[in-house]
């Protein structure tokens, strides 16, 4: 697609953005910046217009905090990024000078509204990060950076923000790094930033999906930071001050490399791999056997005209392989998706078995 970067590394290595929830007050901003010195992020960031997910909250100061985010950038030297949502915010921006925008997880979803922004953007050099849409939808989030390029945009990145799901999880919004890896693999030199904030929703998960996201490669991090998290007027439980930030999760960062050409070690993971490929070998033939026997079932509940879902059953396998999941060590999240995966595919083979010779036999 020959895309550029949106932000560009001070010190080629990752890149940092790190900023409020919400721009609050100028007070606020300009504690972000003296205290963020030695961290020197290559981007600040400050939501001005905030799609609360429902109504009755913070939904930022909008347009007056634009005068903030370019006084402060002009003080201290520094780049504020802001989100827009539809193509007025971005004429205001356009207008305040702001040169790096991000479209966010609620609007991402909506082609309507990325187009409308893509139109808006059309003849400027604005670079332009996109959030992945708040469902695991790699094609809308794809669709939004195509929508972008072909305006001419050049510089654009992705924000993997997680994604919300339904039930229990450690996380506000869960990885699926798949999703990103994937997205990464069709366009390789789309730069990919985590948003560590939003997957976490907590500061205690903070390094570890830090760390998770240097080591699958991703191109840098963007994280909440806040003077005074406690008292934030939007995502409070999930900001940390900049010296948390530097201290705790910055600091205990492990840095690890591609490749390496110590011989031992490279025969040893092939060694690992190997195993790993006949398990993966064996987890196939065994689903494989597995769906002949929902075959079978299927053939008798043809007979006696039984329906396919049978919901005691559904749930007595998910609560047996759940426990069965925590003692080997796997989470809920991943056995729920397996389990569930496995089901779908069954219903299926049952489904043909079921319907597919009522089809013959009506046609013959
Ligand atoms: C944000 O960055 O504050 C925000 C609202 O994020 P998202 O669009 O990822 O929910
Ligand atoms: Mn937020």
């Amino acid at each position: 697609m020959n895309i550029k970067p949106a932000v560009e590394s001070k010190f080629d290595k990752q890149v940092l953005i790190l900023g409020p929830c919400s721009a609050e007050s100028p007070e606020q901003l300009e504690n972000v910046i003296v205290q963020c010195e030695d961290l020197q992020p290559d981007l600040f960031r400050a939501g001005i217009w905030k799609p609360r997910t429902r109504p009755g909250y913070f939904q930022g100061i909008g347009t007056q905090a634009l005068e903030w985010l370019t006084d402060l950038s002009q003080k201290y030297g520094c780049k504020f990024c802001t989100e827009v949502a539809n193509a007025e915010h971005v004429e205001f921006c356009l207008k305040s000078g702001i040169e790096t925008l991000w479209i966010g997880a609620r609007t991402t979803v909506n082609p309507f509204y990325v187009q409308e922004i893509a139109e808006s953007l059309r003849g400027t050099k604005v670079k332009i990060m996109v959030k992945n849409p708040l469902n695991p939808d790699l094609f809308l989030w794809l669709g939004a950076i195509e929508r972008l390029h072909h305006v001419g945009i050049e510089h654009i990145s992705a924000i993997h923000r997680g994604f919300s799901f339904y039930g229990n999880s450690i996380y506000r919004n869960v990885p699926r790094w798949q999703i990103p890896i994937e997205l990464k693999r069709r366009i390789p030199e789309l730069q990919v930033i985590a948003d560590i904030s939003h997957i976490s929703g907590k500061p205690e998960h903070l390094r570890e999906i830090a760390q998770i996201s240097y080591d699958l490669n991703f191109d840098g991090l963007m994280a909440e930071v806040h003077p005074n998290p406690g008292k934030a007027l939007s995502d409070a439980e999930q900001q940390v001050t900049p010296e948390f930030f530097k201290n705790e999760i910055l600091r205990k960062l492990i840095q690890r490399s591609v490749f390496t050409d110590n011989s031992q070690f490279n025969i040893k993971i092939d060694q690992y791999r190997q195993e790993i490929d006949g398990i993966d070998q064996e987890i196939i033939e065994l689903l494989g056997n597995r769906m002949l026997l929902a075959e079978k079932i299927g053939e008798e509940k043809k007979q006696e005209n039984i329906s396919i879902y049978q919901p005691d059953r559904w749930n007595q396998i998910v609560e047996v392989l759940s426990k069965k999941a925590i003692s080997s060590g796997l989470s809920e999240e991943f056995i729920f998706s397996l389990i569930e995966a496995i089901h779908i595919e069954s219903i299926q083979h049952q489904s043909r078995k079921m319907n597919l010779e009522n089809t013959q036999e009506s046609t013959t």
